[in-house]
Formats: structure tokens, sequence, C-alpha cells
């Protein structure tokens, strides 16, 4: 007879590893170093690429359109940021 206790049933929590990191979400040095070499490895498959190209998209979308939103609604505020940006180009608030 075996016994089925609690802890044989749970898979066993092993560091550095890519599973541990995602199924148990162990932020430990040596599970987040695995993913990222896992992420790493991943954004060089073809899948992976397309991927990263995807959420580059989205991510520079997403920029421009709260950039627009806040010149729109916010100047004084889009001049402050881009003046800290590039105190040189951006003076006064204007481009
Ligand atoms: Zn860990």
């Amino acid at each position: 007879m075996v016994l089925m206790t609690d802890e044989t049933q749970k898979p066993k929590m092993v560091h550095g590893t890519y599973a541990c990191y995602t199924n148990n979400k162990c932020r430990c040095e040596l599970c987040a170093g695995a993913a990222r070499e896992y992420m790493r490895q991943y954004r060089q498959t073809e899948q992976g690429r397309q991927k990263s190209r995807f959420y580059t998209h989205l991510a520079a979308k997403r920029a421009s359109r709260a950039a627009s939103w806040l010149k729109e609604n916010n100047p004084e505020v889009w001049a402050e940021i881009c003046l800290e940006i590039n105190p040189s180009t951006y003076k006064n608030g204007s481009r």
C-alpha cells in the first residue's frame, strides 16, 4: 500500500527551473535566472521573435496614444516631461 500524503501528492518545488518560476510563482534568484534564460532562448525562436515584435508594436502604439492624450489634455505636463527629457530642444514648452 502506498501512502498518499499531501506532501507526496504535491509536485516538489525544484528551484532554478522555469517550471518553479511559472507554476509556483517563485521569484527567488535561481528561478528568476532560469526564467530569464528561458525567455532569452524563446525570443530566438521564430515564434518568439514574432511575439516580441508584436508586443514591441503594441507598446509603441500605446505610448503614442498616451502621448497624444497628454499633449491634448495636459499640455503643461507634456511640456514639463519634454523639458526634463531634453532641456536643449524643448524650451518654453514648445517642441
Ligand atoms: Zn525558486
